[in-house]
């Protein structure tokens, strides 16, 4: 999977910022945020999405998940959070190594809630803090 640009994050051979990392999962900044804190959560092994990965693996990425999607919510003090997943291209994935999306919302973010912010770009500083931000939560975490 040489082509992989999550693959190419894990073994950091292209920039990002990391938020959460442990054996078997990896979790950065998504570089075009719907919202501040906007994150993604993948395995580091490489699979095009959920379909292709074992259940317990499944399991596994899950719970950092809800460790990542916690800290999320504190660092950024969301009154909502997503957690999206997409399979296949019909179903708007656009990066082919499974991911999951971790989302802080908030109060009138969109219309009423019934879609989803436009993208933001971020500069490496601002990144960086929210980035900072989200790893202490994580790691505060009781
Ligand atoms: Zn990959």
């Amino acid at each position: 999977m040489e082509d992989c640009i999550f693959c190419k994050i894990v073994k950091g051979q292209e920039q990002s910022t990391i938020v959460y990392e442990d054996e078997h999962s990896l979790a950065f900044l998504d570089i075009h945020p719907l919202n501040l804190g906007h994150t993604l959560i993948i395995p580091k092994k490489h699979y095009p999405g959920m379909g292709e990965m074992p259940l317990d693996e499944v399991g596994r990425l899950f719970v950092s998940v809800a460790k990542v999607m916690q800290g999320v919510r504190r660092a950024t003090k969301a009154n909502g959070m997503n957690i999206g997943q997409s399979n296949g291209r019909a179903a708007s994935q656009e990066v082919f190594h499974m991911h999951v999306h971790i989302i802080p919302r908030f109060d009138n973010d969109s219309q009423g809630g019934l879609t989803f912010p436009e993208r933001k770009s971020m500069g490496p500083a601002d990144r960086e803090a929210i980035g900072k931000r989200i790893r202490e939560a994580v790691e505060t975490r009781g």
